[in-house]
């Protein structure tokens, strides 16, 4: 194997210590404390363990948590109402209504109603809006946690030729804007793309985010290339004993950390950055409220 492990548990850690740090000096400077409030409909379990995580980390960085937890058969218009109590609610600086809701729930419609200032998922048109015209926007969390790890290897990402498999709102076309405003040169690929494999093969970066086990293998990869695994997919373990299963990204790691420059394991990659970014960005609107400088 020769490819530079990148660790995102790692990683996450030294941001969520830097935002903990912020929020003490933001406490001690400004009387201050950033409040993120989870709502949660319904009982999907990796759901619940999801929001159960958003808590306990939102308050070990120093901040004020407020979890809503609702029936899964709440009313569209109780959701609202809460969601507009929310956003009136000067204690609370970050909205996030976790996702997938049930199916009597225009979740488009939810979230519109929450105020992009308080949109710490950066899913609201209004933000998707100004990270398309390159503006001061909230930037959908997972995308930014890999944007920060490109940085944090690379320096300059400037000229790179970036690849992004997935083109979803959540996590695709966001990384696809990200790579784009740090002036790579992207393309992004989805399941109707001509000879993906050729694709890939032309990527400096490669961001994989599509949902199917280990589907990029390693000669995909072009001979030192970034490879960011942005997939968590459950697949039986057999190994482990009967019944068990085990998590894996989107890429085929052991071929493709044998040409890689650098990779993201599955667990222990993406997906820890995914709660510190979205601690830095209720950092960063509370910041914003108070017309305070933006936290680093
Ligand atoms: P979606 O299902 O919304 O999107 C998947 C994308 O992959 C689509 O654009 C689809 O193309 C494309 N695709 C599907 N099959 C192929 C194929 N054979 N070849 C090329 N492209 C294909 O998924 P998400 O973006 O929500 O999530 C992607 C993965 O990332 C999932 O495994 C998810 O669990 C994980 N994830 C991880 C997070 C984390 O914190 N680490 C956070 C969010 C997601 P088309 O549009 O043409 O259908």
């Amino acid at each position: 194997m020769s490819a530079k492990i990148i660790d995102g548990k790692a990683f996450a850690a030294d941001v969520r210590g830097r935002v903990a740090e912020q929020v003490a000096q933001l406490k001690a400077r400004h009387g201050l404390t950033p409040g993120l409030a989870v709502v949660l409909v319904g009982e999907d379990p990796a759901s619940q363990v999801y929001v159960r995580n958003k808590g306990k980390q939102t308050i070990e960085a120093g901040m004020n948590s407020f979890e809503h937890k609702l029936d899964a058969s709440t009313p569209e218009a109780e959701l609202l109402a809460l969601v507009e109590k929310l956003n009136a609610d000067p204690a609370v600086h970050g909205i996030l209504v976790q996702l997938p809701l049930p199916d009597h729930i225009d979740e488009a419609k939810v979230l519109a109603a929450i105020d992009p200032a308080k949109d710490v998922d950066g899913f609201h048109i209004s933000n998707v809006g100004l990270l398309a015209t390159g503006q001061k926007a909230l930037v959908p969390c997972t995308p930014l946690g890999c944007l920060m790890m490109l940085r944090d290897h690379h320096g300059s990402l400037s000229g790179l030729n970036a690849v992004v498999v997935g083109r979803s709102n959540i996590v695709g076309k966001p990384m696809a804007q990200l790579l784009l405003r740090d002036s790579c040169t992207v393309t992004i690929a989805h399941s109707r793309t001509k000879d993906l494999a050729e694709v890939c093969r032309g990527a400096d970066i490669l961001v994989a985010a599509v949902g199917r086990p280990q589907m990029i293998p390693g000669d995909w990869v072009k001979p030192g290339a970034t490879v960011i695994d942005v997939g968590i997919n459950r697949i039986p373990a057999p190994e482990k004993g009967e019944g068990k299963t085990r998590l894996v990204g989107d890429v085929e790691f052991d071929s493709a950390a044998a040409v890689a420059g650098a990779i993201t394991p599955v667990p222990g990659g993406v997906g820890p950055m995914t709660i510190a970014c979205l601690l830095a960005n209720t950092l960063t609107a509370c910041a914003r409220a108070a017309g305070l400088p933006e936290p680093e």
